[in-house]
């Protein structure tokens, strides 16, 4: 009798449970083993065994542990999910690539977009966590061009449509003060509908967006207490037209107001002054950071304010060694970029406008966020391809594919520290814009118990992109992730989708 009495409480104890030692078979529905845990809050880096259960990590600990679901990670490290604060192509495929690169949450804070809710329900069945600004930019197009964005909202096909109307005020009209209330007025209503902050691309409309504004639109972001992620003004590395400038006009912002701000690719000309004052301004205590891609290149399209035969003149690049066209593979002639641009506004060029030697510069700072900028995944025409395209069709930046995953190449090769990468991708973001409010950001970019499991596994000797600028390899994913998990469900396995996988949370504020 004793001996029954024992096992019942034996039992009992065990389906209680909470105790990763004594968890019965099956416990957990997923279980990571044998892999080196890296979490940047607390600096851990060490072997332990993962138990996760309803999308959340229970447990972390040295002893066995069972589950429905099991992961060998002998040999990897298992890392906070990868949280990119720059990404474009919200399309389906678009996401696949980031997935495939260790990318759990993909924000698009740039261009941002006009339709909140619309954003939002059209990602209900998403396999990544996803989330969007409102962009100041698309409602500029709205109330300057009366382009209603119903239909897209990525910003490239609202470019384009715009272009195509023959309209241009978005990028070069000084709103009437009526003007400017309307444009207010939606930016407001995004706030209101949960969207994370706002987006001022000023770099693409930087004759259209007076200072005023920019100040205006990052006062209502403050006042939500939300960031404002911006494209800055000017795109050269000479005066008057500095780079740096226009880093100065969203930090000084920023700083009068009090609201949090986000850099955007600042590793342009001039980057260590812009880092140097990040810093700076991170030391007093204000929320204002910055974020780059590992590229020596950048995208955009050809119509773009900064992109000029003028601009590349006096920044003494040469164009026919600068400005590469991804759908043939081959540097333009100064000619067929003026013909280009002229007739085709919103054909992708990429441009080389950096130094290569810089790169592991960029990977190497210290608390900056790798935002990958990603473009969306076009066919050689500019159409969205579908999500199961051959990779070999993408038409894009190869940051789009391989951003992630290059960091960790770039850190392995130039000996920085992994946590600090680590933290740069998945942390650092994580910490920030949950720092301002943002619940769903308190939850992730930490491996600890209580969290939620968005987790990337990786192998640290062998991680590498695959993407590079040549015709056919744009969109070709890394090796060395072979598995990606989003809310406790499997996502990537052995570097492959798991079809139906759909696990992607928003990522937003609550409705007001
Ligand atoms: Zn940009």
């Amino acid at each position: 009798m004793k001996k029954l009495i024992f096992a019942i409480a034996l039992a009992v104890f065990a389906a209680v449970g909470g105790n990763g030692a004594l968890a019965a078979d099956g416990q957990y529905d997923l279980v990571i083993l044998h892999g080196r845990v890296i979490d940047p809050e607390t600096h851990f880096f060490g072997y332990r065994n993962l138990g996760i259960k309803n999308g959340i990590i229970e447990t972390i600990t040295e002893d066995e542990i069972a589950g429905k679901e099991v992961i060998d990670a002998k040999g990897l490290v298992v890392a906070p999910g990868f949280i990119d604060t720059h990404i474009h192509g919200i399309t389906k495929l678009g996401r696949k690539l980031s997935l495939l690169d260790g990318v759990t949450t993909a924000l698009a804070t740039e261009f941002g977009v006009l339709d909140v809710d619309k954003f939002y329900d059209e990602r209900k069945k998403w396999r990544g966590n996803y989330g969007a600004t409102v962009g100041l930019d698309l409602a500029r197009m709205k109330v300057l061009d009366h382009y209603t964005a119903q239909d897209d909202i990525e910003w490239l096909t609202a470019t384009k449509k715009v272009a195509e109307k023959g309209a241009s005020n978005w990028s070069t009209k000084i709103p009437t003060p009526e003007e400017e209330k309307q444009i207010l007025a939606l930016v407001k209503k995004g706030l209101d509908r949960g969207a994370i902050g706002v987006g001022i691309a000023v770099g693409y409309a930087p004759a259209g967006i007076t200072a005023r504004e920019v100040y205006e639109v990052q006062k209502l972001a403050a006042e939500y207490g939300r960031i404002t992620a911006s494209h800055t003004r000017f795109g050269s590395g000479r005066p008057p037209q500095e780079f740096v400038l226009g880093g100065d006009e969203i930090i000084a912002n920023a700083i009068y107001l009090g609201g949090p701000a986000l850099f955007q690719h600042f590793h342009n000309a001039d980057w260590q002054l812009g880092a140097e004052i990040l810093e700076k301004v991170q030391a007093q205590g204000y929320p204002i950071w910055g974020e780059i891609y590992p590229y020596a290149a950048y995208s955009t399209q050809i119509g773009s304010s900064f992109v000029s035969v003028e601009n590349f003149k006096a920044n003494g690049l040469d164009i026919s060694k600068t400005v590469l066209d991804p759908s043939t593979g081959k540097f333009l002639t100064e000619e067929e970029f003026s013909k280009l641009r002229k007739e085709h506004p919103n054909h992708l060029i990429i441009v080389f406008s950096r130094k290569k030697e810089d790169i592991p510069k960029w990977v190497a700072l210290k608390g900056v966020f790798i935002g990958s900028d990603a473009m969306p995944a076009l066919d050689v025409d500019g159409n969205v391809l579908p999500e199961d395209a051959p990779y070999e069709k993408i038409v894009t930046h190869p940051r789009a594919a391989g951003t992630h995953a290059r960091v960790l190449r770039v850190a392995r090769e130039n000996h920085i520290p992994l946590m600090r990468v680590v933290a740069n991708m998945s942390y650092w973001p994580a910490k920030r814009l949950g720092d301002t409010g943002l619940e769903a950001m308190q939850k992730r970019g930490r491996i600890q118990e209580g969290m939620v499991a968005d987790i990337t596994i990786f192998d640290p000797k062998t991680v590498k992109d695959n993407a590079d600028y040549g015709a056919g390899k744009n969109g070709l994913p890394p090796t060395g992730i072979p598995y990606v998990i989003v809310n406790g469900v499997v996502t990537v396995k052995d570097s492959k989708l798991v079809p139906d996988a759909w696990a992607g949370q928003p990522i937003r504020y609550p409705v007001r």
